[in-house]
């Protein structure tokens, strides 16, 4: 069985690792870098990622993530963790640290700007129809020719300036969603990343 590890430094992570046991991984919290290396595959929690990117430097773990995805262990980031794995962050503080992995450029906030949540239908390739929970959520600005996109905000009149903004993509191993698949007991996401990771090993 799939050993897929959940960042357990701040976030949603209890959440994180009921999907993926529900998706038939065993599923650990890692906060050391001795519990990175057990693993074969890494979930990189919503929450805040300042605050995440400040503690993975403080627990040692900000290189060795780094050296691991780079070596292709998959990795999928809901929200912050979408955040944590782009190249480029726009309105993120000076001062945080990027792991990622993921040729985007994504907005922090980026939702919030209009309101703090917003929920939303989206159709999301190769899992189907999806409803999405946005929490003061990123959303990518722009992605590389090697980024796959897998769903937008659909047109609607209240989408406003999300509309049509990418809200999940894939890159090789690493996965990404702006929304919170693990908030809403729809273990469809979670599958296809522990699929990913079973590709892999
Ligand atoms: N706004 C948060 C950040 O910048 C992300 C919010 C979330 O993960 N729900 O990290």
């Amino acid at each position: 069985m799939s050993v897929v590890g959940v960042l357990a430094l701040q976030g949603d992570v209890r959440e994180h690792l009921v999907a993926l046991a529900e998706a038939d991984a065993l599923a650990r919290p890692i906060r050391r870098p001795e519990e990175l290396a057990e693993v074969d595959g890494v979930v990189l929690p919503g929450g805040e990622s300042t605050a995440i990117s400040r503690l993975l430097a403080t627990f040692d773990l900000l290189e060795p993530l780094r050296a691991r995805i780079k070596e292709g262990m998959p990795a999928y980031g809901s929200c912050a963790g979408m955040i944590l794995l782009a190249d480029t962050v726009l309105d993120g503080r000076p001062d945080q640290h990027q792991l990622g992995g993921l040729d985007i450029v994504v907005r922090r906030n980026a939702f919030g700007r209009q309101v703090d949540s917003f929920e939303a239908d989206l159709d999301f390739t190769g899992v189907g129809g999806v409803h999405a929970v946005f929490i003061r959520a990123p959303w990518v600005e722009s992605a590389g020719d090697d980024v796959e996109v897998l769903a937008r905000v659909p047109e609607s009149e209240d989408a406003g300036e999300a509309a049509g903004r990418i809200v999940a993509v894939r890159q090789g191993h690493v996965l990404a969603t702006s929304f919170h698949p693990e908030l809403t007991g729809d273990g469809r996401v979670h599958r296809l990343f522990v699929d990913m990771v079973r590709a892999a090993g």
